[in-house]
């Protein structure tokens, strides 16, 4: 590394947060390069044809509420779309299932939410509580994408959204009497993976409404892989290449470069940077605890899903769980250890908003379906196992659905990891979200993305804000390396 400004980065891993960051560097002037170990870019955001030519399945992301409400992508998003990437929603967005007669909808309108639950007081509640966030979810996001520990540019928003995302979400949730309304925050609250009885479990809930109340719950045209083919585009204009099937062991191997970001788990950093890594910083990374874990099943469907409630037939994602005591409960035995029996399930019918991703072939229209349920970190499930888990909850609200299903691939927690080494033990947040860890991601600090080592910065999704495709570890970290 030379003296000076940097003139050179090096960016370990092509997830969103990684390519990110290298935009972010390259646009400041540096030359980057950005070294993958897997053969194809994006990490978290990548698409593929799995079983059917031409039907195209999101490998892990889906669905993007937060993406367009971030300071990335209001600097970015222009010359993002230049470079082919663009959002679409279906006709409804988001539905909660509850059971075969009761569903509750989010909108991108806070008004029409709230008149689907039925009742006055309940919609006045929701209008109340969501409406002033969704007006002022740019700021809000803003202020909440970054470490905790900042001086506010809006302090006033800070405090009032910090309330509500302080709270355990089983309390937010207190102001509802309906089932619907209650079992709708309680699905979005449980993004998290986290005890919803917890201080802090309403946090992600809390950003995830009020971004999906201002731009939708959209997926990208073509597939996640489009986000991360135009942040390549993007950053190839600006001067930076990308290697693919080079896995990083050791910070030896990208030491030439005068800054370097790494877009990996705690884990992996922490042995690429071996005892490089200062004794202060690697206590706090031992301490960073992983949370839960997904089990997949990516499917081909001849036709729609069979659903029973007339809304999640335009549903472009669907939750799965029932009430929102049943989801807590889920979501308890998870963070213990045990297989939920009617596990959180959320389903993306991303072909509804984006019928790119489907085929026609023989007469018959083949489209892709993409379902996840929560289990426990590690969960040793088979494929088979994996496949009846998520079917059931489908077929539960979706009778005949078995019959639709062409073909299929079931990922348990192990071949979560083993398509992307930072999804240890199939989790896929970069670490557990409890309020510790929403304080203190990998460490508490006003520069968690720091490593210790001058020059040498985490910036993947276990630093502050956390998982999700919002680009924001990234760019903070840049923000940080440029000094
Ligand atoms: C099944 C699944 C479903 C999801 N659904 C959603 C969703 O619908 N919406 C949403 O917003 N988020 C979703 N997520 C989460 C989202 O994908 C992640 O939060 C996001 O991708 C994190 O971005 P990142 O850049 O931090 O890391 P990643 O996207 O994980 O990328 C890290 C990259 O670094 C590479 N890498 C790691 N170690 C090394 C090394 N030593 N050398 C070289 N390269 C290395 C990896 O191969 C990978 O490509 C989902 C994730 C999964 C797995």
């Amino acid at each position: 590394m030379t003296p000076g400004p940097p003139r050179t980065a090096t960016v370990v891993g092509s997830g969103p947060n990684g390519l990110a960051a290298a935009v972010v560097l390259a646009e400041a002037g540096l030359r980057v390069t950005v070294v993958e170990a897997a053969d194809t870019v994006g990490g978290g955001t990548r698409s593929a044809g799995l079983m059917v030519p031409g039907v195209v399945h999101d490998l892990c992301s889906a669905a993007h509420p937060l993406a367009q409400a971030t300071p990335f992508f209001h600097r970015y998003g222009d010359r993002l779309a230049d470079h082919g990437l663009a959002f679409a929603t279906a006709d409804v967005d988001m539905v909660h299932v509850l059971d075969a007669g009761r569903t509750a909808s989010l909108h991108t309108g806070v008004s029409r939410t709230a008149a689907g639950f039925g009742d006055a007081r309940d919609a006045r509640a929701w209008r109340a509580s969501v409406g002033w966030s969704a007006t002022h979810a740019d700021d809000i996001a803003a202020e909440f994408l970054q470490p905790v520990l900042h001086l506010p540019r809006h302090p006033l928003l800070f405090a009032g959204f910090g309330v509500n995302t302080a709270l355990p979400a089983t309390w937010s949730r207190r102001r509802f009497r309906t089932a619907e309304a209650r079992a709708l925050t309680a699905g979005i609250a449980a993004h998290a993976f986290t005890p919803l009885t917890r201080p802090g479990s309403s946090a992600a809930g809390a950003l995830l409404t009020t971004a999906g109340h201002r731009y939708g719950w959209p997926v990208a045209v073509g597939g996640s892989q489009a986000i991360a083919d135009a942040l390549v585009g993007l950053l190839e204009s600006l001067g930076g290449t990308v290697v693919t099937g080079t896995p990083v062991t050791d910070l030896g191997e990208v030491a030439d470069a005068d800054v370097v970001l790494l877009d990996t788990s705690v884990g992996t950093a922490a042995s690429i940077l071996g005892p490089r890594l200062p004794e202060r910083v690697g206590r706090a990374w031992r301490r960073f605890r992983r949370g839960p874990a997904v089990a997949k099943v990516d499917y081909v469907l001849d036709g729609d899903v069979p659903w029973t409630a007339p809304d999640a037939r335009r549903a472009g994602t669907v939750h799965l769980g029932g009430t929102a005591e049943q989801i807590t409960a889920a979501e308890q035995d998870c963070w213990d250890g045990r297989l939920p029996s009617r596990p959180f399930t959320l389903v993306c019918q991303q072909y509804l908003a984006d019928p790119s991703r489907s085929m026609v072939v023989d007469g018959r229209q083949l489209n892709p379906l993409w379902a996840y349920a929560h289990v426990p970190a590690g969960w040793d499930g088979t494929p088979q196992q994996t496949f009846e888990l998520v079917t059931a909850q489908i077929e539960d609200a979706a009778p005949g659905f078995r019959d639709r299903i062409v073909d299929h691939v079931a990922s348990p927690p192990a071949v979560v990891e083993a398509h992307n080494r930072n999804n240890a033990g199939g989790e896929i947040s970069g670490g557990a979200n409890d309020l510790v860890q929403l304080l203190a991601r990998p460490r508490f600090s006003p520069d968690p993305y720091s490593t210790g080592i001058p020059g040498v910065y985490l910036c993947s999704s276990s630093t502050a804000p956390g998982g999700g495709v919002h680009f924001m570890c990234g760019m903070n970290a840049a923000v940080r390396a440029l000094g």
